[in-house]
């Protein structure tokens, strides 16, 4: 059996991927905006029990293809203790073309170069890295851990390990304040990294965050759906890209839109400036549509 401890969360494009819980938790579990791993203690799971998992697995699902490791930085895990898990699954799953994982700043951090090559030779080839924000002030009043500078270095080493990033940016994380500086100090550190995908989330408070308490004193401010627009529309006319799939398909944004960068920037940024110019046929999603 699959034997899940807790919520589980996993990026919206492994919808259709085995979800493997290699580790409970995350290990850093203290940016304000997070409530995913709240209530969980983190841990490394025994080996024993992920290789029957994977065994139930084999028996019971046909084709699979990708493995998600869940929890929150499965990447923080020893490489030997990775390297085992993905041996089980390569070895197992004959179809397997791609494992990915959600990777902290802090993982990237203590995992070498060497050991992020030999994992992406087993098998673990795509990290999700929230890099919510370019901008140092709106890191650290997020508590992500780390600075822009650092965050553009520790994404470079997966780079040169040859891991391809999907990395995510958190509309609305500066305020109104910051709005235009968050939007543009964001793509100076994505264009830097220059990562396989991107993608835009809207900063959500929810229960038992301090980014809640901060919004239950009146500290955080909700941007408008224009707003909202606006900043998005900085971001994207920062970014300088060379390859990159762009998104903002989260079910927290109010613009869903994709394309290729730079391809189709000049028709993203025409999208925008439309809907900024008149918002009021704008295709804004629905706040009870997006479920949240
Ligand atoms: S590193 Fe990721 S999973 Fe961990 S607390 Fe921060 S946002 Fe949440």
């Amino acid at each position: 059996m699959l034997s899940y401890e807790g919520t589980l969360y996993r990026p919206p494009s492994e919808a259709d991927s085995l979800i493997l819980q290699a580790t409970i938790g995350c290990s850093y579990n203290r940016c304000t905006f997070c409530g995913m791993y709240r209530d969980k203690r983190f841990r490394v799971r025994p080996i024993a029990e992920l290789r029957a998992e994977i065994q139930w697995a084999a028996q019971n699902m046909v084709g699979v293809r990708k493995v998600f490791l869940a929890d929150g930085d499965a990447l923080v895990a020893k490489a030997a203790f990775l390297l085992e898990v993905l041996d089980e699954l390569r070895r197992t799953f004959p179809d397997l073309r791609r494992v990915s994982a959600y990777a902290s700043p802090q993982s990237l951090q203590v995992r070498t170069v060497d050991e992020m090559r030999a994992l992406r030779e087993a098998g673990l080839s795509l990290y999700y890295l929230g890099i919510e924000s370019g901008h140092d002030a709106v890191l650290a009043r997020l508590e992500k851990g780390v600075d822009a500078a650092e965050m553009i270095r520790v994404a470079r080493k997966a780079g040169e390990a040859d891991v391809k990033l999907s990395t995510m940016v958190l509309l609305g994380a500066g305020g109104r304040a910051l709005s235009h500086e968050h939007a543009v100090e964001s793509a100076r550190v994505v264009s830097a990294i220059g990562p396989r995908f991107v993608s835009t989330l809207v900063m959500t408070p929810v229960a038992d965050t301090p980014l809640w308490d901060e919004a239950q004193r009146g500290e955080v401010d909700e941007l408008t759906p224009v707003e909202l627009a606006r900043e998005l529309r900085d971001f994207v006319a920062g970014l300088e890209l060379e390859g990159t799939i762009f998104r903002s398909n989260h079910a927290s944004n109010r613009l869903t839109l994709k394309g290729t960068l730079p391809k189709d920037k000049a028709a993203l940024l025409e999208v925008l400036d439309t809907v900024i110019a008149n918002p009021e046929h704008a295709p804004f999603v629905p706040a009870w549509l997006r479920g949240l």
